[in-house]
């Protein structure tokens, strides 16, 4: 049997569909989406995100190591998976086993995965990540001519794609990008007379901001869970209809104090009540992934209405205070992410105050809670 927790993240797929077909839509009709769904799908669940997307139309997904790519494929995902963060060599019968595409960035892998499908007489199909400014994973755009010579005596191995990344396409008008984007073009030139090869650099930044460089994929991350790569600024700035976050957090009351002026509240008593005031005790802490940092700096929203974190946040608790709320009671609804009648705290709003990103804030929170699936128009 298993009891329910008094907090959960609730997961919405009508807004991963619909974010899934906005995006689909700015990246043009002849554009591939491969939906990224590692880290769990950013924290709202790899299968009942993959399954939504796939609903709106979606046929490449991406994940980070072969288990998450197994993991998919077991449970009934009929697109093309891509490995692209990196796989033992122990592990490659996977790739065979349950048709998976790796994406490739040392040529010993090359040469391992060519002798393990002439081993299986199969023909395998690759992409290959150039590093065009990132410094992250991938081939210099230098090497790209001799790549493709070695590839050339390959016969395990079909070059199915070459991939990049941009490190500033959160930025608009970025120069970066644009040299990126040359760097990427000029390496794609020593493939260019392959057919059907697909070439893909946007993440949802390339995407939204540098529509010139779509190519034949682009793979989409956080513009699907309904945020924008610059936060806040982006919505702002969107003059499309906007992404709609999929994801909510929400708890019960525990307990309601009344605390005396002058009070020292949690641990280090960091706060010091500047009144006589009402707190409600809250079973959510950082083992929640509600980020420490945001001690004494989070709201969150009981009877729709902002009551803010005071002192620190515990590991499995924290207090806020509702003394201009009223009447809240034990186990009253609290929502530390999403909306309440009327008033929403969106994970912009949450990694603002904790100096980090939506990402890190749908991770954490998505991934250290237990999560519910509900549909909601
Ligand atoms: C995570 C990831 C993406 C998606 O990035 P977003 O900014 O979330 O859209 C794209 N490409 C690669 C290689 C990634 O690891």
């Amino acid at each position: 049997m298993s009891i329910p927790s008094l907090s959960r993240v609730l997961v919405n797929p009508t807004a991963l569909e619909r974010n899934y077909r906005l995006i689909a839509r700015r990246a043009g009709a002849h554009v591939k989406v491969m939906a990224m769904v590692k880290s769990d799908a950013y924290g709202h669940g790899l299968f009942t995100a993959a399954e939504a997307f796939a609903k709106a139309g979606c046929s490449a997904f991406g994940v980070a190591e072969i288990d998450e790519g197994v993991n998919l494929r077991e449970s009934g995902c009929r697109g093309e998976i891509f490995i692209l963060l990196g796989f033992d060599h122990g592990h490659v019968d996977y790739l065979f086993s349950h048709d998976l595409t790796p994406v490739i960035y040392t040529l010993q892998d090359l040469r391992r995965l060519n002798a393990a499908a002439v081993a299986r007489k199969k023909r395998l199909g690759v992409y290959l990540k150039f590093d065009c400014g990132m410094k992250r994973l991938g081939f210099e755009p230098g090497e790209a001519a001799m790549l493709r010579t070695a590839m050339g005596g390959m016969d395990g191995l079909k070059l199915s794609g070459i991939m990049s990344h941009y490190p500033c396409s959160d930025e608009r008008f970025s120069a970066s990008s644009t040299e990126v984007y040359r760097a990427f073009s000029e390496t794609f030139a020593s493939f260019g007379d392959m057919p059907g090869l697909v070439r893909t650099i946007c993440n949802s930044g390339g995407t939204l901001y540098f529509p010139e460089s779509h190519n034949e994929m682009i793979r989409a991350g956080i513009s699907l869970y309904g945020y924008y790569p610059d936060g806040a600024d982006g919505r702002v700035n969107e003059t499309a209809d906007l992404l709609e976050p999929a994801m909510s957090f929400t708890t019960r009351v525990l307990q309601v104090k009344n605390v005396a002026r002058g009070s020292g509240i949690s641990y280090g008593h960091t706060y010091r009540a500047e009144r006589d005031m009402q707190l409600a005790v809250l079973p959510v802490g950082y083992s929640n992934g509600y980020p420490r940092a945001l001690s004494n700096r989070a709201e969150v929203l009981i009877k729709g209405q902002r009551a803010p974190v005071r002192g620190r946040i515990c590991m499995n608790l924290c207090m806020v205070e509702i003394t201009s709320i009223g009447a809240v009671q034990p186990g009253d609804e609290v929502v530390l992410l999403g909306r309440q009648a009327g008033e929403s705290i969106d994970a912009d709003e949450l990694g603002t105050r904790c100096a980090t990103i939506s990402y890190e804030i749908l991770c954490s929170i998505g991934n250290n809670n237990e999560r519910i699936t509900i549909r909601q128009l």
